[in-house]
């Protein structure tokens, strides 16, 4: 075989993978498209068969990631950069996702998995489809509500009912049964959401929620986990443009959050009613809002201002 395109080395009690050689991402793309098995201690999971053109480009993702993505002759591919520690909810969300023919997401193509000492496979790099063109909802839905806001159109977002139906397909994907709990994404927030230019939406980053201990990342969950995330990064999409803008109308922000929510979930309802218990959503969404404040106070102490939002909206601060 060629060079294999990944080291997992020992750092104290740390496992981490890096990438292995100068040209780590042509060898991967071999390897992904050939047949060969991975070496003792890895392993491989082959999506749909791609082809490798003779000649391609780079490009390194630079973006506030918290893993090594690079595009790729058409793909993106993701090193991850995390110490290497299981259960990882990626491998079984992807394989159920593949399972149920579910199509908004970026194909996978490949991905690469490690065996920790204590039995657990891990994903140390992986391979997707680039959607062209597309940014996340830190970008579109800020944009969208932005434009929205300032030009004080009337009627409802066209994109909340959208997003509201992909997800409740995406949890009917990923459910145990019709009522039951998920395997969440985890991690659900505008910025997992890429849009393209004709609007089509794609959900990634399937790696659960950072701020949980792994044995707790994979375990599954009531939907309203990841409606309430969805919901509570609506609402943060209006800070942010409330903040860039201050003379906006509080209340004209405040009016598009309730609808965006509403036609949300109202799509989501008539799609999967039966996996949502909108009782538990208040409280979820108040836990991420203090997620997401003791978050930004340890580690992006620019984004405090958006919870403390969220907080003084409901009379908490
Ligand atoms: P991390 O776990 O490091 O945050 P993500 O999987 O969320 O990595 O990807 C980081 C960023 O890379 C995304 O916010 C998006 O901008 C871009 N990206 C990821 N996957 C794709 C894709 N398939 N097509 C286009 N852009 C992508
Ligand atoms: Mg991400």
């Amino acid at each position: 075989m060629n060079n294999f395109p990944v080291v997992v080395t020992r750092s104290g009690s740390e496992w981490r993978a890096a990438r292995n050689g100068s040209s780590a991402n042509a060898d991967l793309l071999a390897f992904l498209s050939g047949e060969e098995e991975a070496p003792a201690g890895f392993r491989v999971l082959r999506g749909d068969r791609f082809d490798v053109p003779t000649q391609f480009l780079e490009r390194r993702i630079e973006v506030d990631q918290t893993n090594d993505s690079w595009i790729v002759a058409g793909l993106v591919i993701k090193w991850i950069t995390e110490p290497l520690v299981g259960p990882h909810p990626a491998p079984e969300r992807i394989h159920r996702l593949q399972r149920a023919g579910f199509a908004k997401t970026p194909t996978v193509r490949g991905m690469v998995e490690w065996q920790t000492p204590d039995g657990h496979w891990v994903p140390v790099v992986s391979a997707v489809d680039l959607v062209p063109e597309a940014v996340d909802g830190w970008e579109w839905c800020v944009e969208l509500a932005r434009m929205d806001l300032r030009l004080g159109a009337n009627g409802p977002p066209p994109f909340a009912s959208a997003l509201g139906a992909l997800t409740a397909e995406m949890h009917l994907a990923l459910a145990d049964s019709p009522t039951g709990p998920v395997a969440d994404h985890g991690d659900f927030h505008v910025g997992q959401v890429l849009c393209t230019p004709d609007g089509d939406l794609f959900v990634i980053d399937f790696d659960g929620n950072p701020t949980l201990p792994p044995s707790e990342r994979a375990k599954h969950r009531p939907a309203a986990y990841d409606v309430a995330g969805m919901l509570v990064s609506l609402e943060n999409v209006g800070h942010v443009v409330e903040h860039y803008d201050p003379q906006l109308d509080p209340a004209a922000v405040i009016a598009w959050t309730e609808q965006v929510h509403e036609d949300f979930l109202a799509a989501y309802v008539a799609t999967a009613g039966g996996l949502l218990d909108t009782s538990l959503l208040p409280a979820l969404m108040l836990d991420q809002i203090h997620r997401e404040l003791t978050y930004a106070d340890t580690y992006l102490p620019a984004w405090r201002y958006v919870p403390e939002a969220a907080l003084r909206r409901r009379g908490l601060l």
